[in-house]
């Protein structure tokens, strides 16, 4: 039965996928996320229901406007497509658990904050607190229901952790680390914390060599040089994809060792 329920997250995916480039779009603009309803940003026409169906649309439109032809960027389909697969690979990785509703809002807000950060260098607070809030409650809803109170509260010291050690370092030198990351911290470590210590420093190692790794090939390529801004939090997003879905392969070698 787990091929069902992977089917069924992936096809909830692809509807958060189209709400979250409503999200990526508006909530940097200042903008409502419910409404007015979508319109073309470049003529204003009011998007139809037939044509607000994920990927579909886009591919029968080609990808530009019905009214004014003017082309639709490739990443709403892309969203809409990395949300579906990121449900549904979530839903293969936890099953029928208790915790997998705490992963797919984390993995849905990890991947508009990641389209904004990119975009814009920045972590907006209207997302990064929503979505605290709401991975503590179900992780909360999840050790309720299956007793796993330690695993909150390491989840919760390692929150706790990694926020000191990312308060400090902006502190520190607030150009390399901004405190969109110091906030965004909380999240991160609470989820990976939930999953064991290992997790957290999986996802935190991980993170910074992904982002060793773009930084320095983007260097090599001329395509930005050490003054550049880097967007740190799709590193982390990344780092924390990583740790949840290779961290039992990659953390078996360290099972012998209990945190
Ligand atoms: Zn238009």
């Amino acid at each position: 039965m787990l091929g069902l329920l992977i089917c069924l997250c992936g096809l909830l995916g692809l509807a958060v996928g189209s709400f979250l480039n409503v999200v990526i779009y508006r909530v940097p603009r200042g903008e409502s996320v419910v409404s007015p309803r979508s319109a073309c940003p470049s003529c204003g026409t009011p998007i139809r229901e037939r044509d607000n169906i994920p990927v579909v649309s886009w591919l029968v439109l080609h990808g530009r406007c019905r009214d004014c032809q003017a082309p639709i960027s490739v990443r709403y389909p892309l969203v809409e497509l990395g949300c579906a697969g990121l449900f549904a690979g979530t839903a293969a990785r936890f099953g029928y658990q208790w915790d997998l509703p705490a992963y797919l809002v984390l993995f849905a807000g990890l991947l508009a904050l990641s389209c904004i950060d990119v975009e814009r260098l920045l972590i907006p607070k209207k997302i990064v607190y929503p979505l605290t809030v709401l991975v503590a409650l179900l992780l909360l809803l999840a050790a309720a229901q299956t007793g796993k109170w330690h695993a909150y509260v390491i989840g919760v010291i390692c929150a706790a952790v990694w926020f000191a050690v990312f308060f400090t370092m902006n502190l520190v030198s607030p150009r390399i680390l901004g405190f969109g990351d110091v906030r965004l911290s909380l999240v991160l470590g609470l989820a990976l914390g939930w999953l064991g210590v290992g997790y957290v420093l999986l996802g935190f190692f991980a993170a910074n060599l992904i982002g060793a790794v773009i930084g320095i090939a983007l260097i090599a390529a001329q395509r930005m040089d050490r003054s550049n801004p880097v967007p740190y939090g799709i590193f982390l997003a990344l780092g924390c994809a990583v740790a949840v879905f290779a961290g039992p392969e990659l953390l078996r070698p360290f099972s012998g060792y209990s945190f």
